[in-house]
């Protein structure tokens, strides 16, 4: 079991770096009273490492070998990984803002460090010259990954050539990290009368008192912005902040966003492809841009009868409430969903708050995954942290049956949680890899950067249950990277897969949310202690299986913009016409007009054209689920087949295979296709008030998707 209430201690100095140029650099430049200078030399040592590597490699004049062309190719990896994903942390929480600004400019080095490397021919020739003939099968994978790479990367081609990609992919990283920056820093306030504050939960109210004049500031932070959207009475309200909350990196981000996708274009040609969106799916899953059109046409198809039934249900639903509404807009589609859920389902979110408070669902859901994946987490107040809020944990495997704290099993990785927002904190969710695991030389590490409720003296931090949805979807990710981690090479250790396929273990987390017995650990009273009853969890399953196919639609709006912003000419693009267009094609929901959300689409930058990956996985996720026991989802055989065949391999195969691995089979889109459609084959012809009472009564727990309304329209987490 872990340890859950020991106090953070003091930060130690024990890192200091030895002038013993063969010692190893300290594992992360954050110790006490670190400064941007000492995090430079940090970083400064870790490059110079990096040079040697690849020294190490150019200087060989014997016969090309895995141990002396690929392991110094591989040293020199892990070096430029590991300093590019400690500044790419620090960029996003560092609560200084020189720390930050410093380790924007270090993750811009590194990636143009990265960029020559790709472009390096003498490299590509080291590698190509191996013979792997001998080599164990993730050791070939790796080298025909990375040989596959160099050739996306334009390699092979003239100096000229190379010279002007390499130019565009600098351009590129620094047009990202600049819209990055602006969603970060970009929080917006609103002003609005106490009064207007109706339908807001009472300890949200208590947080949020009126200023002397009677009015109350909101931020368009997360725990802020997502009650609101979700329970505020005034439509006037909501639609304020919804504007506010899409328009935080606007107008800025506009410019950057066409200029990046100009850039991508450019090199999408130079490489010989005919868009972004071919150069970026070549080697993932998907394979091309076509066959995302194929996908998201499916996915259309599968969803469209069932949005419409939603929508006219809810539609109908609002108007007896308020028979002079008109139209939902974007801004009121999760308040009216939580009203219909609560008339026909008698289930009202608010009332299982009380069920999660933070900490109870932190301890609840590490203990989960402690029992589920056959590992242990020991809290570790000694190790150095960014922010005295921040807390570090300690990995081991239990699968041969350790689980006493005492034992000498072996640890197998470290993680951090960054859960609660703050000043310059980056305002999303989501999951970062820090050092890569090799096998006999190094544990994996991972950090979870989110902004849940609480965190604040006296703020018990009620969340949402789509908070605990997420929080299970990024401990997903986490369990990827730690798991994944014992592998040869860093090249192929923890998430780096396809990365088409990381959304598939975060999404397959959040279905064990619907338990009844996983959730009376997670969920307890902050009051009284009581777990959440079996029957309210019954009530919530229902109510949130209703809406799946509508916020599939919300996905594709999504999906589609991500896709084509990538597969035309940039040049004749228009941002605002496109989101309006793709928002008429796929959503009921009446447009805003204002709502500039590509400006804070996160996702557009890292992604790019692939945030197809959510529904993807989301179908692989839910084909994984199904191979689960129903009646003991934590103790089956299932759990340890599926961390030995998906998450253990890491990126040591191509990520099919270890789907065809753990299903004995190809993968099929019917199980998502029948969950999208459930609910409605049972009842095909349903109004509202039948309809209702149909799905109230079936009395089967549904799966959970997690609320794309009561995030404000958006599902974006990584
Ligand atoms: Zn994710």
């Amino acid at each position: 079991m872990s340890a859950e209430t020991i106090a953070v201690a003091e930060p130690t100095m024990d890192d200091s770096p030895d002038a013993n140029p063969n010692v190893h650099p300290p594992a992360h430049p954050w110790a006490a009273g670190a400064d941007a200078k000492a995090v430079e030399s940090w970083a400064a040592a870790r490059l110079e490492r990096y040079d040697r590597s690849l020294d190490r490699l150019l200087s060989v004049v014997a016969t090309r070998t895995i141990e002396n062309t690929l392991r110094p190719f591989d040293d020199a990896q892990a070096e430029l990984a590991t300093v590019g994903q400690h500044a790419s942390l620090l960029d996003s929480v560092h609560p200084e803002k020189d720390m930050r600004d410093m380790a924007q400019a270090l993750t811009q080095k590194v990636s143009e460090i990265g960029t020559l490397l790709s472009l390096n021919q003498e490299v590509y020739q080291a590698l190509s010259a191996i013979d792997a003939g001998q080599a164990d099968p993730a050791t070939r994978h790796y080298l025909d990954r990375t040989l596959l790479q160099y050739r996306l990367s334009g390699v092979d081609r003239d100096e000229a050539t190379r010279a002007r990609i390499k130019e565009l992919q600098d351009k590129a990283t620094e047009l990202s990290l600049a819209f990055s920056r602006n969603v970060q820093e970009g929080t917006r306030h609103i002003q609005v009368a106490a009064a207007d504050l109706e339908g807001l939960p009472e300890d949200y109210l208590q947080a949020h008192p009126p200023a002397e004049d009677g009015t109350v500031s909101l931020s368009t932070d997360f725990p802020d912005m997502q009650p609101l959207m979700t329970y505020a009475k005034s439509a006037e309200v909501r639609r304020l902040m919804f504007l506010a909350y899409h328009t935080r990196a606007y107008p800025q981000n506009q410019e950057l966003l066409l200029g990046l996708l100009k850039v991508r274009q450019e090199l999408a040609t130079i490489l010989g492809y005919r868009s972004w969106a071919d150069l970026a799916t070549a080697d993932q899953m998907m394979g091309s841009a076509e066959n995302m059109q194929r996908f998201l046409d499916q996915l259309e198809e599968a969803s469209k009868a069932g949005a419409e039934r939603e929508f006219k249900m809810v539609f109908d639903f609002a108007r007896q409430r308020d028979p002079e509404l008109k139209e939902i807009d974007l801004a009121a589609r999760g308040y009216w969903y939580e009203q219909y859920r609560r008339s026909a389902f008698q289930f009202d979110s608010q009332s299982v708050r009380p069920y999660f408070p933070y900490a109870q669902v932190e301890s609840g859901i590490l203990r989960t995954a402690e029992k589920l994946f056959h590992v242990r987490f020991e809290r570790n107040a000694d190790a150095d942290v960014w922010h005295p809020s921040v807390t570090a944990w300690k990995v081991f495997d239990s699968s041969d049956g350790d689980a006493g704290a005492n034992s000498d099993a072996k640890q197998i990785g470290l993680f951090y949680l960054d859960m609660h927002p703050r000043e310059g904190k980056d305002k999303w969710f989501s999951a970062a890899s820090l050092v890569p695991g090799i096998r006999g030389r190094q544990h994996p590490e991972a950090a979870l950067i989110c902004n849940f409720p609480g965190g604040k003296e006296g703020d018990p931090g009620l969340m949402q249950y789509s908070d605990v949805v997420t929080y299970f979807h990024e401990f997903g990710h986490l369990m990827h990277a730690i798991l994944g981690g014992d592998q040869p090479w860093a090249g192929i250790s923890g998430i780096r897969t396809e990365w088409d396929f990381v959304e598939a273990p975060s999404q397959m987390l959040e279905e064990f949310f619907r338990d009844p017995k996983l959730l009376a650990t997670v969920g307890r009273h902050y009051q009284t202690g009581e777990p959440l009853p079996a029957e309210v969890v019954a009530r919530m399953n229902r109510a949130s299986a209703f809406g799946r196919a509508d916020s599939i639609r919300t996905q594709l709006v999504y999906t589609s913009y991500s896709l084509d912003t990538h597969n035309a000419d940039p040049e004749s693009l228009d941002l605002d016409a496109l989101l309006v267009a793709e928002y008429r094609r796929f959503s009921p929901y009446a447009w805003i007009d204002g709502n500039r959300m590509y400006a804070s689409f996160g996702h557009l930058v890292g992604y790019s054209s692939n945030y197809y990956t959510y529904l993807f996985d989301k179908a692989i996720a839910l084909d994984f689920f199904a191979q689960f026991d129903k009646a003991d989802l934590l103790e089956g055989p299932a759990a340890m087949r599926y961390r030995k065949c998906v998450l253990e391999p890491g990126g040591a195969k191509p990520a099919a295979e270890l789907v065809r691995d753990f299903l004995g089979r190809e993968q099929s889109l019917e199980p998502f296709k029948v969950w999208i459609g459930e609910e409605f084959k049972r009842h095909p012809r349903a109004g509202w008030a039948e309809g209702a009472k149909g799905l109230a009564e079936a009395g089967e727990d549904g799966l959970v998707w997690p609320e794309f309304a009561n995030e404000g329209d958006d599902d974006l987490r990584w």
